[in-house]
């Protein structure tokens, strides 16, 4: 009893997905004496699902493996027969048995949307139904402190992750990703498989509408809301898992991209740019936006990086709009006359 209220207390005083995850591993792992625990993902759209393994536990030593950038490099969730059957009807089930004998039980991890994941569980002998409710109730713990997690972190109109979460999300990903705060966490090995190139920076991108106060003006402001959450769609299928998207601001957004290198940055914002100009809103029809983009270092704070990236899009504003700048690729000169040309703005208003 004691070690499932440790286990609950664990779950409960985590804020970081990543060590709830682990937490969550460990915890059936150590309630029901099991060697190997798996806790998989659902990635992707209801009609291609897809499985991403996101942690594996054997052996007390846990490995953690992030998203390939391109989905269709994961298996389909029709590829396992049993854990499909688990998301059709979204109850606990045992799994097909594996090539050692071993016996397994999948538990779908529920979301408001649905089944989001899956935890399974292989032990020596079959799990009677006292423990099967016990791993069924630490999971409704789990998921009930997730909605608690995505309620707070996220964006009510666009359910992109909000401003609060920037700082907090933008140190974990740029510092902490090798030697993550799950080190504290009792265990004896971390792991981690990352399929993209550490090797590189990441970048930081704001995006912001063009002349977005008009279709307020002219369509009224439900229809202003409707191009937002339209724009917060068109991201989501855009970029990719490694991605972070958040809405900044009224009618900016932020996009933290996963590490790749400088030749490929402008390539993937201006492909969005192209693809915002091309779509049809609806009642609203075309609408623009301008990006401003920049390097982050090893280093760097999220709120400078911000800052950078705000120089470069004010600057695309300045050159026009609907167009994608680069901060590092600003001289000096342009900065500092983009600074000033806000500074006489700010004079006029
Ligand atoms: P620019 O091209 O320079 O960015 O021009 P803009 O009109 O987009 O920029 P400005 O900052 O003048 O106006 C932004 C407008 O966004 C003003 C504000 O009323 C509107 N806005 C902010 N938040 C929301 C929101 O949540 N919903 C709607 N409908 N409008 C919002
Ligand atoms: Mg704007
Ligand atoms: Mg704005």
């Amino acid at each position: 009893m004691i070690k499932l209220v440790n286990s609950v207390a664990d779950l409960t005083a985590l804020r970081d997905r990543e060590e709830l995850e682990i937490i969550m591993a460990l915890a059936a792992a150590d309630l029901l004496g099991a060697t190997t625990v798996k806790l998989w993902r659902l990635v992707g759209y209801s009609d291609e699902l897809r499985l991403h393994e996101r942690a594996l536990l054997a052996d007390r030593r846990v490995t953690i493996s992030d998203a390939p950038s391109n989905a269709n490099d994961l298996p389909t969730l029709d590829s396992r027969r049993d854990l499909r059957l688990c998301y059709d009807r979204q109850t606990p089930l045992p799994a097909s048995p594996s090539e050692k004998g071993r016996r397994g039980h999948i538990f779908p991890i529920m979301s408001a949307r649905g089944v989001v994941g899956f935890l399974e569980i292989c032990r020596a002998t079959p799990l009677s139904d006292h423990r099967q409710r016990l791993v069924s109730g630490l999971l409704r713990i789990y998921q009930n402190h997730l909605k608690i997690l995505d309620y707070s972190e996220s964006d009510a109109l666009t359910g992109l992750l909000n401003r609060r979460t920037f700082e907090a999300a933008f140190a974990h990903l740029t510092r902490m990703e090798a030697t993550s705060r799950v080190g504290a966490v009792r265990f004896e090995r971390i792991e981690r498989r990352r399929p993209i190139d550490p090797d590189q920076p990441r970048w930081l991108a704001a995006l912001d509408i063009d002349f977005f106060k008009g279709i307020n003006d002219r369509f009224g402001h439900q229809c202003g809301d409707d191009v937002l959450v339209s724009m917060a769609r068109l991201m989501r299928i855009s970029f990719r898992e490694g991605d972070r998207l958040f809405r900044y601001g009224g009618e900016e957004f932020v996009i933290l991209l996963e590490p790749m290198a400088a030749q490929y940055v402008s390539g993937v914002l201006e492909r969005f740019r192209a693809l915002v100009e091309a779509h049809d809103f609806p009642r609203v029809g075309s609408v623009t936006i301008s990006i401003g983009y920049t390097c982050v270092g090893a280093a760097d704070d999220g709120t400078a990086a911000f800052r950078r990236a705000d120089d470069a899009l004010y600057a695309a504003k300045r050159q026009g709009r609907n167009q994608v700048i680069c901060y590092e690729e600003l001289g000096c000169g342009a900065v500092l006359s983009t600074h000033a040309l806000l500074e006489a703005d700010a004079l006029v208003h």
